[in-house]
């Protein structure tokens, strides 16, 4: 396993590293990994709460460290990083804080695994529902960490050639709610040092929550991509960056998976089922590799920006006004595009709305688009239902524009939780919180009180599609 060693680097040797690109030529892709711990300190003086799931979860013990993983990519004239971190979701304002840090980025993006098992960096998973589980200090060691992955990334970047590939296993994910749609299909880029073909690092993309732990365990572990991570480091001694994609809907692996001497199905819940689980999705990864062929990756062009979303969810106003949910309030102006002004106290009357950002990354021919939250598999191909379930509570909200037709080539990478963790992205004509339920269910199926609200879906990949128009010059439609 090739690892980055992590050391203080002075101040000027990363700024000469900077003046690089200037005078390299054009077109010349050059990517770098970089890597740094995030492992909260557990048995310090202050407690570590785990999220994900309910509140009230102290950790007791680390199993395996958890990174932040990042690759910076250049193509000589822009420079931009893709990052993962082994944590539950993190806030945009938390990003901000790490791009501040920066200089010399076009664009840093700032993905989160969406982990079950770690620090919670949310804020809603602390010893009650009106206490929050985030440790300021942690954050700040988080910041200055992901800073250092980049940078280091960016000092380790060289010539490379890349491949991208494909393989599909729908038995590796379950849906536990109706409709029954799953984004099956594991995306990688192998990048290879040029000249000699090896494999320099691999990024890789898969739709499934990282909760093969389940909700007793209080050990902090990256889960299931732990194992994915170490098996495909081995076999290709170069290091991986491990994206989430599609996994709101609620993608996670399937319990009945693998059996127990006895025949019976193996629980999920313990570091063994996440490595059989981990050891599948490595092996999968391996099908996409063997698959993939020549991808050009230059040149970069990209669109992001921050647009407001309405918290119409009345649980996120609750954790807001306790102070567990740290997030500023705008006015909704009903624009997504135009940001209103800043609410120092919610009017109970009004919902508010909170800014986020929805980003599309163009590495020549491999089309990225940043979600800033879990989206339903149904958006990515455009498969909500259709003809909508009358039960539902807005049947005849149109369907949302899917991301393979907003992207213009069908080579893609889907980065969930980027930028900001904004809970479920459910396509409107299937939001069902009010009796009746679609599907005949006597209650509502799980899903809307994690998320911000109906019209989430819709200002998301309305979002997206203008942002790809800004960088295609496609027409910008509403
Ligand atoms: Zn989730």
């Amino acid at each position: 396993m090739v690892r980055a060693v992590i050391i203080a680097i002075p101040l000027f040797i990363l700024q000469l590293s900077f003046a690089r690109p200037a005078i390299q030529a054009a077109e010349t892709l050059t990517v770098g990994f970089g890597l740094a711990d995030v492992t909260p300190e557990v048995g310090g003086e202050a407690p570590v709460w785990i999220a994900g799931y309910g509140q009230n979860r102290p950790a007791t013990s680390v199993h395996d460290p958890l990174y932040a993983r990042a690759l910076v990519v250049s193509d000589g004239q822009k420079r931009v990083a893709l990052v993962s971190v082994d944590v539950v979701g993190l806030q945009y304002p938390t990003v901000q804080e790490i791009r501040k840090r920066l200089t010399g980025y076009d664009y840093v993006l700032v993905a989160s695994t969406h982990n079950h098992e770690g620090p919670d960096t949310v804020g809603i998973w602390g010893p009650s529902p009106f206490q929050t589980g985030v440790n300021p200090k942690y954050i700040e060691h988080l910041v200055k960490q992901t800073v250092i992955a980049i940078e280091n990334a960016d000092k380790a970047r060289a010539d490379v050639t890349a491949a991208y590939g494909t393989a599909a296993n729908g038995q590796l994910l379950r849906d536990s709610r109706e409709p029954i749609v799953k984004d099956d299909i594991l995306r990688v880029v192998r990048f290879n040092a040029a000249g000699t073909g090896k494999p320099r690092c691999l990024l890789v993309n898969w739709s499934c929550h990282p909760e093969a732990l389940a909700s007793r365990n209080q050990a902090v572990t990256a889960d299931f991509p732990y194992y994915a991570i170490r098996d495909l480091e081995a076999k290709y001694n170069c290091p991986v960056v491990y994206f989430s994609a599609a996994v709101g809907g609620l993608m996670a692996p399937p319990r009945d998976l693998y059996k127990l001497p006895d025949g019976s199905s193996m629980p999920d819940g313990s570091f063994e089922f996440s490595e059989l689980y981990g050891k599948d999705v490595a092996r999968l990864a391996v099908k996409a590799i063997d698959a993939a062929e020549p991808i050009k990756l230059t040149p970069i062009r990209f669109a992001a920006k921050p647009i407001g979303v309405p918290l119409a969810n009345r649980l996120y106003r609750i954790a807001r006004a306790a102070g567990v949910l740290k997030r500023e309030g705008r006015k909704w102006t009903g624009d997504p595009e135009n940001l209103g002004e800043v609410v120092a106290r919610d009017n109970p009357k009004e919902v508010p709305s909170g800014v986020t950002e929805v980003g599309y990354v163009q590495l020549g021919e491999l089309n990225i688009a940043a979600i800033p939250g879990e989206l339903y598999p149904e958006l990515v191909y455009g498969r909500c239902q259709d003809p909508a379930d009358p039960g539902a509570d807005y049947p005849d909200a149109p369907i949302e524009p899917a991301v393979v037709d907003i992207l213009p080539g069908k080579k893609m990478l889907l980065f969930g939780l980027a930028n900001d963790e904004l809970g479920y992205i459910i396509p409107k004509r299937q939001w069902d919180e009010k009796a009746p339920f679609a599907y005949g269910h006597k209650d509502a199926q799980y899903g809307e009180g994690n998320s911000c609200g109906p019209e989430l879906a819709p200002i998301l990949l309305g979002s997206l599609k203008r942002r790809v128009a800004e960088v295609t010059g496609a027409k910008a439609s509403k």
